[in-house]
């Protein structure tokens, strides 16, 4: 298939090359969405039309499209040191963002471990947790544990501590071994419709101590979990389950790593979901805002002890044999200095939590619509689920998001038959009211 380009470029474009990811790609080059620009609070899609993103790209853009500040530092970085080897070499800018993310995270969690994604964040803390217990001599804690509908990106990693049905199967046959489930907090009968934190669930923390009967406190390495499962449809997690999941690993002596992919930078309204629920990890993994999704950027925030310990168990040389070509690579770090600038000078961490209210209000205005069995939200994300079609999950929700795109100039995000949204934390309140009419409009229209 060829579209026309008619804002860039009057020529035609191919689409045939490009397996595209997670991508129903025969449909997408039968209606193609292409996107050719990006400003502020909006897209230009290819035939000319302002688009509302109401989901900052995918979770990342927190600071708004194309910012100045942000592109001026790529650019000179770009201009100046393209690229710098990233193993026994190094340069200032990866050690300055590590710095300031450091005096940005709470209590001992104050090292740096640089990637390119959440997926690679996510199998460098794995193997970080190993590293460690095998640094104090209990190299036999190696199992890990994960949370139905977790999701922890693509790697083989990932997908093993992830909880993502449609992501595990096809390659089952070679997930890592030893990996076990906790119970998603997810609970409609119980929790619908509820406005921030839901109140029942609590308990379903106490899955892990039945976890450690099973296997052997001895025998697990690390828990993983999202503060607030973003790609699995925004689960948020009931009220004291963090806290409990925390308690728990301390008494046990297994590490807690948070994925704040999704809930970092500002989504919720502080700084991390660390910060957001008062508990700390002992690993914390990042990505897309770090950079506010302008050069892909990963990283581990690790608690100094642990840092130590890995060190110190080696007599000399390469005390960690994990890394990557582009771990802290110089466009991505200037990217990244600039961003934390644009959330310090502009508030906007501050501002996501003074929006909040007013964007629980709107989102939850949506309840009546149409087959929407829920509403929920934190911070700057809001998610409205809707009932499936029989036999069909995901069609309706398909649906939904082609009419906003295609009538309604709206971007959203869906998982099967939940529509994710998180706008950039610029967004206006009169943008907000214009993201949810033109929704209710769209939930209207589609059957
Ligand atoms: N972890 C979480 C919580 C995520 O939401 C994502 C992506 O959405 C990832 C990991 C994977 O990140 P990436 O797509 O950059 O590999």
């Amino acid at each position: 298939m060829t579209v026309t380009l008619d804002v860039t470029t009057p020529n035609e474009l191919s689409l045939e090359a490009l397996w595209m990811p997670f991508t129903a790609n025969r449909a997408f080059k039968k209606a193609p969405r292409l996107l050719v620009e990006a400003k502020g609070m909006y897209y230009t899609s290819a035939d000319g039309r302002q688009i509302l993103d109401s989901t900052a790209g995918l979770w990342c853009v927190n600071a708004g499209h194309c910012r100045e500040p942000i592109v001026a530092a790529i650019q000179r970085a770009a201009a100046t040191l393209d690229y710098a080897p990233a193993f026994s070499m190094g340069h200032p800018t990866s050690f300055e963002l590590a710095s300031r993310l450091a005096d940005m995270l709470p209590g001992d969690l104050d090292h740096v471990f640089f990637a390119n994604s959440g997926s690679e964040a996510v199998d460098t803390a794995l193997k970080i947790a190993l590293a460690y217990h095998i640094s104090r001599g209990q190299p036999g804690r190696a199992r890990f544990i994960g949370r139905v509908r977790g999701y922890h990106g693509v790697g083989f990693g990932g997908i093993s501590v992830g909880g993502i049905e449609n992501n595990r199967k096809a390659f089952a046959a070679q997930l890592l071994p030893l990996v076990d489930h906790l119970p998603a907090t997810h609970d409609l009968a119980r929790n619908a419709f509820s406005r921030g934190q839901p109140t029942a669930g609590k308990e379903l923390a106490d899955s892990l101590e039945t976890l450690v009967q099973k296997h052997g406190a001895d025998t697990i390495a690390a828990v993983i979990v999202e503060p607030v499962a973003g790609s699995a449809g925004v689960l948020v997690p009931p009220v004291g389950y963090l806290e409990r999941l925390r308690e728990l690993c301390t008494k046990h002596g297994i590490l807690l790593i948070f994925d704040e992919v999704i809930t970092g930078f500002g989504r919720l309204g502080a700084s991390f979901g660390t910060e957001y629920f008062g508990v700390q990890p002992d690993l914390m993994t990042v990505a897309k805002g770090i950079t506010n999704g302008a050069v892909p950027m990963g990283a581990v925030f690790v608690r100094r002890g642990i840092y130590e310990s890995v060190l110190s168990a080696v007599e000399a040389g390469i005390e960690f044999f994990h890394g990557y070509t582009y771990s802290g690579h110089p466009l991505a770090a200037a990217a990244g200095l600039a961003t934390l600038d644009v959330y310090r000078e502009e508030g906007l961490f501050a501002r996501a939590a003074e929006l909040a209210p007013y964007w629980e209000a709107a989102v939850h205005s949506l309840r009546g619509s149409p087959n929407v069995i829920d509403v929920r939200n934190l911070g700057l994300v809001g998610a409205v689920e809707l009932a499936s079609r029989d036999a069909k999950v995901g069609a309706r929700g398909a649906d939904v998001m082609a009419e906003c795109f295609a009538n309604e100039n709206l971007l959203i995000r869906v998982t099967g038959d939940i529509i994710a949204m998180s706008p950039p934390l610029i967004v206006e309140r009169e943008q907000i009211d214009q993201i949810v009419e033109r929704l209710g409009r769209a939930l209207r229209r589609v059957s």
